[in-house]
C-alpha cells in the first residue's frame, strides 16, 4: 500500500524503484464528473466561439472590457473550485485542469484572468485559510464580486521570491505592510489579494502571507502593463503604502509564508498544464485545416513529409502533455499529498510541447500565419509567457534534479528534514545541498533498487516499459555518479543538473503514457487503442533518444568551452569578431 502522505512516483524512481501503484490503473474522471464538465465544455463552446474576432480585437486593445468580465462571472468561471458549500462548483483538479484547457482553446487571456484567480490568487485561502476566512470571502470570491490576485513577485525578487522587501511590521493586533508588488495578474481587476511580506528584517525568508482587500487604505494598482501576449489579461503593480491588516487576515502560521506560496505555486501547475494541453489541441486543429486547404506545387501541403512530420510530432507532444497534466491531476484528486516534483516537470513539458506547436503551425501557415489577420502569431505571442510564470523553466528543473538527489534522504539521519527544505524552495537549500553532496559521494555502494520494473501494465506494452527501466536504471546511476563527480560543486554545476532533469521529465511522461495506453488496452481492447498504441511506441523511441544523449552529455560534453565563450562575451560586453 502507497502513503498518500508521502508517495511520490518521481522520487521513488530516483532511488531505483517503480511505484507502479501511484500511477497504474491511469486516473480517468468519473461518469458523473465527464457529465458535468460536458455541460460546462457546451456552455463555454456556445459562449466562447462565437467570440473569436472580439478575442483578436481585445488584444490589439490590451484589455479586456468589464462588460464581458461580467459575463465571466455570470457563467460561474470564478466559482471553479470553490466548495459547493460556499457557492462554488466545487470540481476537483481534474476537472478544473480540463475547464481551463477549454478557456485557452478560445483565448489565453481569458484562461490567464480564470486560471490566476482559481489556481493561484485564492488557492492560499482554500489550502490555509481559517474556516472564519473562508466564510468571509470564499462566496464573494465564488460569484466573482471579488477577483483574486497573487502578489509575490517585486522590482528586485522574481526568481528568488524569498528575497522580498515588502514589510508587515506588528502594531497592536494589526499589521502594517509597505512595498511594491510587481506584474499581478488581475491587479487591475481584483479586490482579494494574496500578499507576501516580510515579518521579520532578519535575513531572508520570515515571509508571511496576508488577505489585502482593495478597500484597505494604502491599497493602489498601477496602470495595465503593454505586455507581448495575454495582452487582453489586466497586469499591473500592487502598492500597499501603510495599508492597515488585521491580524484576522493573516494565511497560515506566521513566518511559514514562503511555503504557503510554494504550496500555492505547486497545486495551482495543473492549471497552467491544462492551459497549454489546451492551446495544442487548437493549434492541432489550426494546423490541420491550414495544411489541407493550402495547396502549393499542385497539393495540399498536407501531402508533404515535412508538414506532415510537424503535424503527426505536434499530436505526440499533446498526448504526452495531456497524460502527464491528468496523471498529477488525478493524483490530486485522489489525495497524494506529495506531487510537487511532478506537477514541476508537467508545468516545463506542457509549457514547452504548447511553444513549439505554436512555433510549427505559424510556421506551416507561412506568410500568412506572420500576418495579424490569423491567430497564429497571436498564439505564439500568447503561449510565451508559461514558460516565464509561476516558476520559471530553468528554476523547475532544478528544483526537479534537486529531487534525485534525494535518494537517501532516510538512512542520512537528519538530512531528511533538510532536504525537504530544499524541495519547498530549492534556491535557499542549495547550501544543505553542499553538505548532502558531500556524504553521498561519500558513499561506496550508492543504489537501492527494490522493484525496478512493471509488473501492472498490459504485456502489448512491454518493449516500451523495457525502455523506461532501462532509463531509470540508468537515472539512478547517474545522479550517484554526478554527485561523486562534483560533491559539493553540485549546487553550481547547472548543466549537468539540467540534463538529469529532462531524462527525469522524459522519464514521467513516458510512465504516463504507459499507465494511460496500458489502461486504454485493458479497458477497451488493443484494436481500440490502435494509434494510442502508436503514439507511445514514437514517443518511447524519442525519450530513449533523448535520454541516452543526455546521458552521454553528462561526462562528453563541450560545456566547458561554452562556459569560456560566455565568459568571454561577459566580460567583453560584446561580440568580439565582427569583421568591420
Ligand atoms: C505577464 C506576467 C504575469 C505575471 N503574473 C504574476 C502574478 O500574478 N503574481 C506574481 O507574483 N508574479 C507574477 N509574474 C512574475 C513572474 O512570476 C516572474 O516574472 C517570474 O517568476 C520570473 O522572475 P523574473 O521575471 O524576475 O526573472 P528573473 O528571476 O530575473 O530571471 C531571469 C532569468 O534568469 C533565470 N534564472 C534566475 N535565477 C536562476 C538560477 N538560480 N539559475 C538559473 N537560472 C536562473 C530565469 O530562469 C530567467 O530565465 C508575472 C509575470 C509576467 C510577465
Amino acid at each position: 500500500m502507497v502513503d498518500k502522505k508521502t508517495a511520490s512516483f518521481m522520487r521513488s524512481l530516483c532511488l531505483g524503484e517503480i511505484e507502479e501503484e501511484i500511477i497504474v490503473p491511469y486516473p480517468e474522471p468519473t461518469v458523473a464528473e465527464k457529465e458535468t464538465l460536458g455541460a460546462i465544455v457546451a456552455t463555454l463552446k456556445s459562449m466562447l466561439q462565437p467570440r473569436e474576432k472580439d478575442f483578436a480585437a481585445w488584444d490589439r486593445a490590451g484589455e479586456m472590457p468589464r462588460a464581458f468580465i461580467e459575463e465571466l462571472k455570470g457563467a460561474g468561471l470564478f466559482g471553479l473550485v470553490i466548495p459547493e458549500r460556499h457557492g462554488g462548483l466545487g470540481l476537483g483538479a481534474t476537472a478544473y485542469s480540463r475547464v481551463i484547457q477549454e478557456l485557452t482553446r478560445y483565448d489565453g487571456s481569458v484562461a490567464v484572468t480564470v486560471g490566476a484567480h482559481s489556481s493561484i490568487g485564492m488557492r492560499g485561502l482554500l489550502l490555509f485559510g481559517t474556516e472564519e476566512q473562508k466564510a468571509r470571502y470564499l462566496p464573494k470570491l465564488s460569484t466573482g464580486e471579488m477577483i483574486a490576485a497573487f502578489c509575490l513577485t517585486e522590482p528586485g525578487a522574481g526568481s528568488d521570491a524569498a528575497s522580498i522587501k515588502t514589510t508587515a511590521v506588528r502594531d497592536g493586533d494589526d499589521w502594517i505592510l509597505n512595498g511594491e508588488k510587481l506584474w499581478i495578474t488581475n491587479g487591475g481587476i481584483a479586490d482579494f489579494f494574496s500578499v507576501f511580506a516580510k515579518t521579520s528584517q532578519e535575513g531572508r525568508g520570515h515571509i508571511t502571507a496576508f488577505i489585502v482587500t482593495r478597500d484597505m487604505k494604502g491599497v493602489t494598482t498601477g496602470p495595465h502593463e503593454d505586455k507581448m501576449g495575454i495582452r487582453a489579461s489586466s497586469t499591473t503593480t500592487v502598492s500597499l503604502e501603510d495599508v492597515r491588516v488585521p491580524g484576522a487576515n493573516v494565511m497560515g502560521e506566521v513566518g511559514k509564508g514562503f511555503k504557503v506560496a510554494m504550496k500555492i505555486l505547486n497545486s495551482g501547475r495543473t492549471g497552467l498544464g491544462g492551459g497549454s494541453v489546451g492551446g495544442l489541441k487548437r493549434l492541432i486543429e489550426l494546423a490541420v485545416h491550414q495544411a489541407r486547404e493550402r495547396v502549393q506545387f499542385g497539393r495540399p501541403i498536407a501531402t508533404f513529409g515535412s508538414i506532415r512530420q510537424k503535424i503527426g510530432q505536434m499530436v505526440v507532444d499533446c498526448y504526452a502533455a495531456e497524460s502527464v497534466v491528468n496523471l498529477v491531476a488525478g493524483l490530486a484528486d485522489r489525495g497524494f499529498e506529495d506531487m510537487a516534483v511532478e506537477a514541476a516537470i508537467s508545468k516545463v513539458l506542457a509549457t514547452e510541447a504548447v511553444g513549439r506547436a505554436a512555433d510549427e503551425a505559424l510556421q506551416i501557415a507561412g506568410g500568412s500565419g506572420y500576418m495579424r489577420e490569423l491567430p497564429y502569431e497571436r498564439v505564439v505571442r500568447d503561449a510565451r509567457i508559461n514558460r516565464i510564470f509561476e516558476g520559471t523553466n530553468e528554476i523547475l528543473r532544478l528544483f526537479i534534479a534537486l529531487a534525485a538527489m534525494n535518494d537517501v534522504g532516510e538512512e542520512l539521519k537528519g538530512l531528511a528534514d533538510s532536504m525537504r527544505g530544499v524541495l519547498d524552495h530549492p534556491v535557499k537549500g542549495f547550501g544543505v545541498l553542499s553538505d548532502y553532496a558531500k556524504r553521498r559521494a561519500s558513499l561506496a555502494t550508492g543504489l537501492r533498487r527494490p522493484k525496478g520494473h512493471w509488473t501492472l501494465l498490459a504485456p502489448q506494452v512491454a518493449s516500451e516499459a523495457a525502455v523506461f527501466e532501462d532509463a531509470a536504471r540508468e537515472l539512478a546511476i547517474a545522479t550517484d555518479r554526478l554527485l561523486r563527480k562534483h560533491g559539493k560543486k553540485i549546487v553550481e554545476a547547472q548543466l549537468p543538473t539540467k540534463r538529469l532533469a529532462d531524462v527525469m521529465i522524459d522519464l514521467f511522461a513516458l510512465g504516463a503514457l504507459l499507465a494511460r495506453v496500458s489502461t486504454r488496452i485493458e479497458d477497451q481492447g488493443e484494436a481500440a487503442a490502435g494509434m494510442e498504441r502508436e503514439i507511445l511506441r514514437v514517443f518511447a523511441h524519442q525519450a530513449k533518444r533523448r535520454a541516452a544523449a543526455n546521458f552521454a552529455a553528462m561526462d562528453d560534453n563541450e560545456d566547458a568551452g561554452v562556459e569560456a565563450l560566455a565568459a568571454h562575451v561577459l566580460e567583453a560586453g560584446r561580440y568580439t569578431w565582427d569583421n568591420l
